[in-house]
């Protein structure tokens, strides 16, 4: 058995792994993908002292620095029941994988990170990084002076248009509905920006390229079916980020959105369960905020260890 068993090899899964193992505890991790969202990035330039790096790099680095230590990575494998240490006659914890096989610890980490609800129009996919993306604190600065669109009128689209208004040249807010979701705060905001156009009641339908970068966007509008383009450099798809916590519903606390109800230590609602990251309730879904929470649930791990009755 292990002393601590990462489930997730994202950034918050390499750090926890690697602060679990400097404590020279049996450590282990499974992971579907090694390496996470960061291998479907391009430019990172907000990991702090790298002025920049590209993802499959920082996901080979992430790699080969867990790979220092003697931790057991598990790639390629999927976990699918958790099962609390209540309900086992050993007191440990189990992770039921897709396999069949059964990884059993003392403690675990959940890292299994969140992925963007996409528009799944045509095009979406083949501009993925070449002018679609997903992420404003990330890719904004990449299209200073540039028009771009805001697909999603909740609080995390009106957020984004506003904080791209302060780059960009030009935003194009759309919503499928009649009307805005997002705060009032967040709209009246949104109203007082010179640079930014909001459409309601408009169906995304189609990105469009010259075989290199998206060029524009095609959107229905609803109340008279009318097709309208719009000529611009990037769009930014803002219509939810769905945490990979889907397995773990009815086990433990998630709060409405299915993320992972953590305390500041990482701590979970299942005692020797702590959890890290993108999956979690932290605010703000960033490369350096994984690798820092999940650094705290390893070291809470720990604490949880040291603490327990010797066996
Ligand atoms: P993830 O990276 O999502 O990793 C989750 C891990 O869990 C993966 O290994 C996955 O395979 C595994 N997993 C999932 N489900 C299971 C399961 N059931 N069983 C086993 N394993 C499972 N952030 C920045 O700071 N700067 C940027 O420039 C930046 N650009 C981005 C660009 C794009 C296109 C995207 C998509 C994201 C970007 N981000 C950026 C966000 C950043 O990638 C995430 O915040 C970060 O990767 C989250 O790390 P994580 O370890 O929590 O989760």
């Amino acid at each position: 058995a292990f002393d601590v068993l990462v489930v997730g090899g994202g950034p918050a899964g390499a750090a926890a792994a690697i602060y679990a193992a400097r404590k020279g505890i049996r450590t282990g991790v499974a992971a579907e993908r090694f390496g996470g969202q960061v291998l479907d990035t391009m430019a990172i330039e907000n990991f702090i002292s790298v002025p920049y790096t590209e993802g499959p790099k920082l996901g080979a680095a992430l790699e080969q620095h867990v790979h220092e230590y003697d931790v057991d990575v598990m790639n390629l494998q999927r976990a699918e029941e958790l099962v609390p240490a209540s309900d086992t006659t050993d007191g440990l914890i189990g992770i039921r994988l897709a396999n069949g096989a059964t990884l059993k610890s003392k403690t675990v980490i959940l890292s299994t990170g969140a992925r963007w609800r996409q528009m799944g129009v045509p095009g979406e996919e083949e501009y993925r990084n070449k002018g679609v993306a997903y992420c404003p604190h990330c890719d904004g600065p990449l299209f200073k002076g540039k028009r771009v669109a805001v697909i999603g009128g909740g609080n995390s689209g009106v957020e984004a248009a506003i904080d791209l208004a302060g780059i960009v040249a030009h935003v194009t807010l759309i919503e499928f509905d009649g009307r805005l979701r997002a705060d009032e705060v967040l709209q009246r905001k949104l109203r007082s920006l010179s640079n930014v156009d909001v459409v309601v009641s408009a169906q995304s339908t189609e990105v469009l390229g010259d075989g290199q970068r998206v060029t524009g966007l095609v959107y229905k509008d609803r109340t008279d079916g009318v097709m309208h383009s719009l000529a611009l450099e990037g769009i930014f798809v803002q219509i939810g980020l769905l945490p990979n916590t889907e397995w773990l519903k009815g086990t433990l606390e998630l709060s409405p959105r299915g993320e992972i109800v953590i305390d500041a230590r990482g701590q979970t609602s299942l005692p020797g369960v702590f959890a890290a990251g993108d999956a979690t309730t932290v605010p703000y879904k960033q490369i350096v905020i994984a690798m820092g929470t999940g650094s705290t649930a390893a070291l809470s791990a720990f604490d949880h260890l040291i603490r327990s009755p010797v066996a």
